[in-house]
């Protein structure tokens, strides 16, 4: 019997490795279906290496491991926790934003069983579930009242179906943005079934522009936060407070499309192109709408605060039944929201808050203990801590530069894209960035807690 002939018959069955010690453990663990995939890959895999001739190690301790490495990729789960290095605290793609601790209990305390989410306790009858976020709303915006739906991109699209459907919105071409791949203004209104009334230039809108553009058939005036770009040069719009009082003299409604939505006052860290929600309440505008999760730092959600009569034709339109907000974000909404009740207290407690107004020198300690952690053990790269600066991503804050520190990581015998992509498919897997042949580990976005696995993860990467 020649050698390759030997190795095909040393080679167990399916059924052989399913009644093993390995095989009734993996059993325990996995589902059936990927232990009998696992299993059959391995063996497959052994056959093509025999005939080839590149097997090196025929044990059956080795053939376990791989089965067992195989099986658990199969079983993983696909939506997992990632450490965000690139220092973007509203990463869109990266999840947007950390819940804070009280949101995390909540969803836990109310998902695991039954809960009030329509049931009116004191009246033993239907109740409803945005009954659960109004109070709160009120409180802390200072608005008549509230709802909150699926996000904002539905918040606009319901808003403008239930007050303007069929009928004109006015807008100012300055402010018809694109926000990440899919939602563009004036596609949304359009499918909103709004009749879309551009007016001004791209650069210049002018009061004049919308009091000519009002008739019998105008329903609403849009006011849109540009979000991600910033003009700057010969331009002008028009403020919120001046587009109210037309409104009011016309008597037509104004809604402000918001984009972030920041429930704390930024100007006092030198951050003046977010208004606050509560500003733009105080203005007079009728309807304001913004997302859950991109500075108010809690579920992906779309809120809509305003008037009372405008929430509830809102409400009482049937989009609204589409796009409803389910128990696991009300929860989280709910508890990120009782945050703000004490404005001070939000800014440590709420991740997103915490993470973009951190102090430079807070950042920079962490950022000597990640660089100490991983120079100890590595020994094939340079590893130094470079000043650099952060955005806060997600639309939010744009041009608004964040100074920060980075590690950054030059491997001396593999090249820096190899890192990148070797930290990227691990597990957990670590997101950097790559510039000029270094890897930099932005340190905004890596917790305290996360930085031992870090260092440990650079460390196996580069080995
Ligand atoms: C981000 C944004 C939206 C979309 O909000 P989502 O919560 O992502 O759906 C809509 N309008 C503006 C101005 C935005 O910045």
């Amino acid at each position: 019997m020649d050698k390759t002939q030997e190795l095909f018959e040393g080679l167990p069955s399916v059924d052989e490795v399913l009644k093993s010690g390995y095989g009734i453990k993996w059993l325990g663990e996995h589902p059936r279906l990927y232990v009998l995939s696992g299993i059959r890959e391995v063996i497959d895999l052994r056959r093509q290496e025999i005939l080839a001739g590149t097997i090196a190690d025929v044990s059956p301790e080795n053939m376990a491991r791989n089965i067992e490495a195989t099986i658990e990729r199969l079983a993983a789960f696909s939506l997992k926790p990632v450490i965000n290095a690139t220092g973007i605290v509203l990463h869109t793609n990266l999840g947007r934003s950390v819940l804070s601790e009280k949101a995390l209990e909540n969803i836990i305390r109310v998902a695991g069983g039954y809960s009030n989410l329509e049931y009116d306790l004191a009246a033993g009858k239907r109740g409803q579930r945005f009954s659960h976020i109004t109070r709160l709303l009120r409180e802390i915006t200072g608005a008549e009242g509230g709802i909150a739906v699926n996000n904002n991109a539905a918040a606009v699209f319901l808003c403008l179906n239930a007050l303007a459907k069929g009928k004109e919105v006015i807008v100012s071409r300055g402010e018809l943005v694109e926000i990440g791949g899919s939602f563009r203004i004036p596609d949304v209104m359009v499918s909103s079934g709004a009749i879309l009334r551009e007016v001004g230039t791209t650069n210049k809108t002018h009061l004049y522009d919308y009091e000519n553009a009002i008739n019998e058939n105008t329903a609403l005036i849009l006011k849109v936060h540009q979000s991600n770009y910033r003009m700057s040069g010969f331009t002008e719009d028009v403020s919120i407070d001046s587009l109210v009082s037309l409104g009011k003299k016309r008597d037509i409604p104004v809604m402000y499309d918001l984009g972030s939505g920041c429930l704390i006052d930024l100007k006092p860290y030198g951050l003046y192109s977010e208004p606050s929600v509560q500003e733009i309440v105080r203005s007079g505008a009728d309807i304001v709408t913004f997302s859950g999760d991109k500075l108010l730092g809690g579920p992906q959600a779309g809120l809509i605060v305003g008037r009372q009569n405008f929430i509830e034709r809102v409400k009482g339109n049937p989009v609204a039944r589409a796009v409803r907000i389910d128990k696991l974000t009300l929860s989280a909404l709910e508890a990120t929201l009782f945050e703000y009740v004490d404005n001070e207290k939000a800014k440590d407690a709420i991740p997103v808050l915490r993470m973009l107004l951190e102090d430079i020198e807070s950042i920079k300690t962490r950022t000597k203990k990640i660089a100490g952690l991983i120079k100890r053990h590595v020994k094939n790269a340079s590893i130094e801590i470079m000043a650099d600066s952060s955005q806060a991503g997600g639309g939010a804050l744009p041009g608004k530069d964040f100074p920060t520190y980075t590690v950054s990581v030059r491997p001396e015998h593999i090249s820096v894209n190899e890192l990148e992509e070797r930290l990227r498919k691990g597990d957990p897997p670590v997101i950097a960035r790559v510039r000029e042949g270094a890897l930099l580990l932005d340190v905004r976005t890596i917790s305290d807690k996360d930085a031992v696995i870090v260092a440990d993860r650079v460390r196996t990467a580069l080995s």
